[in-house]
């Protein structure tokens, strides 16, 4: 299995090499909706920066995205992201600029601050925002106390409206092909009115502005149990996730594995969530994890960093 995806991404790596020395020619023709034309073969990968216990931004070419990216609360035990990055954020200086969209995985304070949300997306009038009906609830509710107005923002707001138990819900935002299911909060059945959301999204091709094969999926703090993720296989199945993020929990448990090697469909998992105080168990699973902000990593065709240099040292 392991050297099955090995071989694989060495054969892409190879025909990646192969398309740039032929790019030149490749422009001459500017045939762009072509799957080989040279601009999708020069933004062919992804990258995902990691913010704070479940903030990441991913980039691919000119298009970016940021799951869960302001929230104040620690529970005394979750990354924080640092404050001269949220201040960068909230600046939309380099390279948090130009961000497509937001998305929220739930309303908890550990990811979400409508204070914060509102004021950026005032600020910055191309960022579109989505989220379930609670956040986008609570932002109202925010704007209305401080009477602020919400003329400006509305119609780049949206909702994701599911119930637990919906079919996958599926939207195009701003270029961005967004597909969520609604998956338990940990904890289940306790906290089962949390609408918390997994979202699959893939992001657009630079120029051209069409859906590339750079497809990441956020999990917020879904519940590890395959009963949950179960009734959702042809959506897992329809699309192949190059990276998802799931809560470090799914690591712990064999249900949880399995729902990461089994169903999602997904060819690398980077957890987030983690305690700053990162646990052994977590050491000890081997996973791939994020815990420092500013950690990068590059995604998209399986074509890891690790990916890379294990071709390299052939
Ligand atoms: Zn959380």
């Amino acid at each position: 299995m392991l050297s099955k995806t090995k071989q694989k991404s060495r054969w892409q790596l190879a025909a990646v090499l192969s398309t740039l020395l032929y790019s030149g020619i490749a422009t001459c023709h500017q045939d762009h909706s072509h799957p080989n034309s040279a601009i999708k073969q020069a933004a062919e990968f992804g990258q995902a920066t990691y913010l704070g216990n479940e903030a990441v931004m991913i980039e691919h070419g000119d298009t970016k995205i940021l799951f869960d990216p302001f929230f104040h609360n620690s529970y005394g035990t979750y990354q924080l992201v640092p404050e001269a990055m949220r201040q960068a954020m909230m600046q939309g200086q380099p390279p948090y600029d130009n961000i497509d969209a937001i998305f929220i995985s739930h309303a908890h304070g550990d990811h979400f601050s409508a204070q914060d949300v509102l004021t950026y997306l005032t600020r910055h009038q191309n960022t579109w925002l989505v989220a379930p009906n609670q956040a986008i609830e609570q932002l109202y509710r925010f704007a209305e106390k401080e009477q602020q107005d919400m003329a400006a923002i509305k119609a780049r707001l949206v909702a994701v409206p599911l119930n637990f138990g919906d079919q996958p819900w599926r939207n195009k935002v701003n270029g961005l092909v967004v597909e969520a299911v609604r998956i338990p909060h940990a904890g289940w059945p306790q906290r089962a009115d949390v609408e918390n959301l997994v979202f699959r999204v893939a992001l657009a091709d630079e120029g051209t502005k069409q859906e590339s094969n750079v497809v990441v999926m956020h999990m917020g703090d879904a519940d590890p149990d395959d009963d949950h993720f179960r009734p959702f296989k042809a959506h897992w199945q329809r699309k192949v996730t190059d990276t998802a993020f799931p809560p470090y929990w799914f690591f712990y448990s064999m249900e949880g594995n399995d729902i990461l090697t089994e169903h999602i469909n997904a060819k690398q998992h980077i957890g987030v969530h983690v305690p700053v105080n990162v646990p052994k168990e977590l050491k000890a699973t081997g996973k791939q994890f994020f815990s420092k902000p500013g950690q990068q990593q590059t995604i998209g065709n399986g074509m890891t960093k690790q990916g890379a240099e294990d071709h390299h040292h052939d």
